[in-house]
């Protein structure tokens, strides 16, 4: 397999960037190949503008997504959009490396989503969900939290996991065309001890030598 890891994380020291390369390690040893996005180390810049493209379709009146239908048409999208675009269309499979922050993906991550997932070229023209351009594909959230596993249990402080998910799940993932395999949680890492630690990173090498053969989840419209 081809994979995608796109890592957001500020450290190079963190657990996220732990977490990042037992993946790398697992998956090169398991014989396939691992490409990785490490935004903040990249220098990723995660905000949407005329900078998405190197054409121009209206020069009066931004609107992105006409100018991603363009850019698709005539190859304008910038090169460092352009890169990304194409590891993730190489990936069978793609995993992203963060925390979860209020709820959500860190912005820089939010960011390569906004920039990357490109009308005409990843989604629209009624490809979306089933006939995704991206179908056939699967991807995989794997995530840290501050909070501990019990205050993401439905009835929790923070509520439910899967609900928090969902629109990354379903809103990005699956409308793009991925079919999605279950999320890889570490809750609270910082307040584990070492041998947690370690424990979860075992846990984490031991799902991917065999995740060639894992079943997607539904992450449906409820
Ligand atoms: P780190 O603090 O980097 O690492 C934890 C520990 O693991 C460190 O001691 C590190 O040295 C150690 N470590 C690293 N590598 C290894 C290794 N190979 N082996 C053993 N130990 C290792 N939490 C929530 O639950 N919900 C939220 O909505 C939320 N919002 C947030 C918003 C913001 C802006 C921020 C900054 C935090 C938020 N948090 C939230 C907390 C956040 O999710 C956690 O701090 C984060 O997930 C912890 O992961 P980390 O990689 O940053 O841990």
């Amino acid at each position: 397999m081809n994979v995608l890891i796109v890592l957001a994380h500020p450290e190079p020291r963190s657990f996220n960037a732990s977490m990042a390369s037992t993946a790398a390690r697992t998956l090169r040893a398991a014989g396939h190949t691992v490409v990785t996005s490490d935004l903040y180390a990249a220098g990723f810049d995660p905000v949407s503008s005329r900078r998405n493209f190197t054409s121009i379709h209206d020069p009066e009146y931004l609107k992105l997504q006409a100018e991603e239908l363009h850019a698709t048409e005539v190859g304008g999208f910038a090169p460092e959009v352009e890169a990304e675009i194409a590891k993730m269309e190489a990936a069978d499979l793609m995993v992203w490396q963060f925390p979860l922050w209020w709820f959500g993906l860190p912005a820089i991550l939010k960011g390569w989503v906004d920039r990357v997932f490109a009308m005409g070229r990843t989604y629209g023209g009624g490809h979306i969900y089933e006939t995704g351009k991206i179908r056939g594909r699967r991807a995989l959230l794997s995530l840290t939290t501050g909070g501990p596993a019990p205050a993401y249990q439905p009835g929790g402080f923070n509520g439910d996991l899967d609900a928090i998910l969902r629109p990354i799940q379903r809103g990005m993932l699956a409308f793009e065309g991925f079919s999605v395999l279950a999320p890889q949680v570490v809750f609270g890492p910082a307040r584990a001890d070492e041998a947690q630690r370690k424990a979860s990173l075992d846990a984490w090498a031991r799902r991917l030598a065999a995740i060639e053969s894992e079943a997607p989840i539904e992450v449906g419209t409820y």
